[in-house]
Formats: C-alpha cells, structure tokens, sequence
C-alpha cells in the first residue's frame, strides 16, 4: 500500500489540503508528531491507528531511522499509511529523507503538499512575504544551526545581501545569534524583524522590533521569524478577530457541541469540546413508534428540541401521515431540523420559551379547537407547556422521545477546564450536569448562557452569570460574547 506524506499546515486544522483530508480519511495508521496539528487526527476513521513520534524539544524522540523504518514496515504490510507533518512535509520536515527511505525500499509513495509556516504564519500576522517593489525575494532560512559557532551551511552573507525578506524557522531559541549575525553580513539594525509564535491558532502572538532589539522580546519556539521591511507591515486580521484567543468550553451534547465549536473557531476562540450531555433512546421506544404512526390523528405536532425532531421522524413510518397535522417549534434550531426533513413549521414563536410557545399556541385557537396535540420531547422536561395546554382545555400526549443522560466525567478535561476563560451553557441540564460531574470550582470566570432559565439554574447553583444571550440561540450566544469581550 501507499505511504502519504502529508503536510498539514502549521496549525490551523482549516489549512489542510483536500488531498491531505481525503487520504486522512482513509488511513489505517497515522504516524503524527507534535507540530502535526493533533486534532487533524480526529479526521481518521476511529479505528486507525495513531503512533506519535513525538519530538517534544528536549524530550525523548523517535530517531529518523526508526521513523524512517517505521513507515517502511507499516507500507510493507499493505496498510494506507499517513506520515502527517506541519507545515509542508518537504519544507525543513525531513520528508526528503522518508521520501527516500521509501524509494530505497520499493514502497509506493505520494507527497501530498502542506501550507508551509514561511508563508502562512507571517501572513496570519498580518506580515506579507514579498511586496511589490519593496521586498522582492524571500528566502526560508533554517535557524537550527548556531550562526556563532561558524557550524552552519547557511551563507548569512549571501542572505543578507539579496535585500528581500528574510524568514527564519527553528530560530527561536538562536533569535540573539542569528540576529547579530544578519548585521555583521550587513543587515541595518534598525531593519524591521518580527517573530511569530503559534502562528494561525488561537495561542498566536507576534512580537514586532528590529533586528537590534528583537532577541530581548525573548521568542519561545515554535516561532517564525520575519526581517526586512515587510516585517513592520501590521495588516492584521486574524487577531482582530471578536473572540480570538478566548478559551471556551462547549458543553452541549455531540453533534451539537461540534457545530457551536466550529463558531467559535471562526471567530478566533479555542473551543474546547467537553460534551457534559448524550441523547439515548427512551426507556419506551415502542410508545413513541405508536405515537408516530398515529400522528394524523393529532392537531398540533409541537417540537421543543432538534434532537426531538430527530428521534421522532426516526420514528415516522410515513411522511404522508402529516399531512394535515399542524406543526409547532420551539426555536429556530427546532426549525430548522424540520426543515432538514422538509417539513415547514406553521408556528415559531417569537421568545425561545416554552412559555411563549404557549402563549403562541393559544393565539392559534382555530376552528379545530380544542385540539389534539402531540408533543415528543426528552423524558424530563419542564411542564409549563403540557400543563398550560391542558388547562386551557388542549388534550394532551406528551411522549418521550429521547432521555439525556450525563456521560462519564473526564479527568484530563477538567484540568483544560481550569485554564478556561468562558464556559457556555446552552441548557439548564448542561449546567446541572457540568456541576454534578465536576463541580462549581472549576468553573471558569465567565459564564455565559443561552437564556434565562439556564441562567436561573446556574444562579441556583451558585454560579455568577456574565453573559447571556437575547436571542436564546446558539448564535444568540455567539453575539452575547462577542458583545461582551468587544466591551
Ligand atoms: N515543515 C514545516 C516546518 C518544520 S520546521 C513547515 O513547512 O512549516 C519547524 C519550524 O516551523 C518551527 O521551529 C517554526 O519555526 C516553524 N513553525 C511551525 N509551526 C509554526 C507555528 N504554528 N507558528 C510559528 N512557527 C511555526
């Protein structure tokens, strides 16, 4: 089988190639190491192996030969084999010399390209590479060779001399060196120089002097260092971003949890997925299969959650039993599920509430009044709305469609937990599983909600309520935050 090398850029996960997505998804073994981009891993089939030949600065690390062989052998035997690497795999990665271990063996192998660091790092800090006229070559240099010790292969002179940019890769720790040297070649020492560190993650920072004063700012690897004039180009974008570098903890159930971590992610914030909600099956699915079946017989359909759509037309042996059955949703996130199953929904009140869906609901007094009404939803859920319609005459079937169930605690996320700034809560059981499994302690500073009754439980809890959304949907709260953190 092949061995992919694959460049997964240098960091952002959006930066992959959609050759490099298309192999990953495919993989029987991804060898990975720390500057790969871990949660591209995720993109694997579950059941794929992931070797990590991690070489953490000082620890221990997979020599090249064993890697080399390592890849060889797993190619050998008929396993799809993806050697992930950042940046672009060719670019200072050592991809050449697997690339050649390979050849040597007679093992097939492709090079799938990545986003380089050189270029993309500098250009997420606002920093273009070439400009017209004023920078019109760039030059990668490595930095892992001590200019001081006269080691080196690099020719500082011949760099120094070509008069375009300069960019450095793994020269954070030689910064004082390499510096000193580009002015011995001749380089001004007032000459414009910026390091970027964590460059396209939400962790990214740039640190802007000269070449003279550069070294005391004192950059931490990884890092890409840029001199020349483009350096004091400040076109930036990615740090301007509402949220950037926020660390948010989602607590709403998968998928979910994926899709508002996505959001954030756009926005500049590191989300950290720590799902304190699963759906499960009722404990009487035959129920909800016979309410199903009968729904012509109902006047209203009212839908409270997306996830109730879901579990319900899972349920719906034929879509033409609704034809004339009225339908109701809570939100415009319940809407929309319907209308992923093409169903439109006749009323969506105008606050996300069960209480205004009520209000809603006996608006609608029609000839058919008093109705029938069908309502599958999570098997403990708030009464408000069953006992309104009741009482207003309404006959009422409440059905459960789904329980929600607190999965097991993490130990490693609540220390990730710890070094949040934000937790969302998109529901009150988000926030009385978050406490029950790992207590008001370890909550971050800013609690934000999707609406008053989550924030009513999180008070109830003891919890201080920073943010929370007037529009009580998931990109309520994303405009609650940006709100606040715009403040
Ligand atoms: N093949 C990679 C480079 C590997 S050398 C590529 O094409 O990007 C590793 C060096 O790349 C680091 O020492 C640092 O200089 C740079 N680098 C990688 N990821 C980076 C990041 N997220 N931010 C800043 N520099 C990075």
């Amino acid at each position: 089988m092949t061995v992919y090398l694959v460049g997964a850029g240098p960091g952002d996960p959006a930066l992959l190639t959609l050759r490099g997505a298309e192999v990953l998804a495919s993989a029987d073994v991804v060898v990975y190491d720390r500057l790969s981009v871990t949660s591209l891993l995720d993109m694997a089939p579950a059941d794929a192996e992931r070797i990590s030949v991690g070489k953490q600065p000082g620890g221990p690390r997979t020599s090249q030969a064993e890697i080399n062989s390592l890849l060889v052998d797993r190619g050998r035997a008929g396993q799809l084999v993806v050697r992930l690497k950042g940046g672009d795999p060719f670019v200072f990665a050592r991809g050449g010399e697997e690339a050649a271990a390979l050849a040597a063996a007679g093992v097939a192998f492709e090079v799938v390209p990545g986003i380089t660091s050189a270029v993309a790092v500098p250009a997420y800090a606002g920093i273009p590479v070439t400009m017209r006229y004023s920078s019109t070559s760039f030059t990668v240099v490595t930095g892992h060779e001590d200019p001081a010790k006269g080691e080196g292969s690099v020719n500082w002179e011949a760099v120094a001399a070509l008069g375009g940019t300069v960019v450095v890769l793994m020269g954070a720790a030689r910064c004082r060196p390499i510096c000193d040297r580009l002015v011995a070649a001749g380089m001004a020492p007032d000459t414009p120089a910026a390091a970027v560190q964590w460059g396209t993650r939400p962790s990214q920072r740039t640190l802007r002097a000269t070449l003279a004063t550069l070294a005391d700012m004192d950059p931490q690897p990884p890092a890409t260092i840029v001199v020349g004039e483009v350096a004091a180009a400040n076109l930036a974008w990615y740090e301007n971003r509402p949220l950037f570098g926020r660390r948010i903890v989602v607590t709403r159930a998968q998928p979910q949890a994926a899709g508002l971590a996505a959001e954030l992610h756009r926005r500049g914030a590191e989300a950290l997925e720590l799902p304190v909600i699963a759906f499960e099956p009722p404990y009487d699915l035959d129920r909800l299969a016979q309410a199903a079946a009968e729904v012509g017989s109902y006047d209203w359909l009212v839908l409270t959650s997306p996830t109730g759509v879901v579990r319900f037309f899972d349920q719906l042996p034929d879509a033409r039993s609704l034809g004339g059955v009225k339908v109701a949703a809570i939100g415009p996130g319940t809407a929309a599920a319907l209308a992923e199953r093409n169903v439109v929904a006749d009323l969506v009140p105008e606050q996300y509430v069960a209480e205004s869906l009520l209000e809603a609901l006996s608006d609608e007094v029609g000839s058919d009044w008093p109705g029938r009404v069908l309502i599958p939803r999570a098997e403990t859920a708030r009464n408000v709305l069953p006992d309104g319609l009741a009482a207003a005459g309404w006959d009422v079937d409440v059905v459960p469609a789904y329980r929600t169930v607190a999965p097991a605690p993490d130990p490693d996320a609540a220390a990730l937990v710890a070094d949040a700034e934000v937790i969302t809560f998109t529901s009150s059981s988000t926030v009385t599983n978050f406490v029950d499994s790992y207590g008001a302690d370890i909550v971050p500073e800013v609690v934000a909600t999707i609406g008053p009754i989550t924030s009513e439980t999180a008070r109830s809890l003891g919890l201080e309520v920073a943010v929370e959304a007037s529009e009580h949907t998931v990109d309520g709260l994303i405009t609650a935050l940006e709100d606040f953190f715009t403040r």
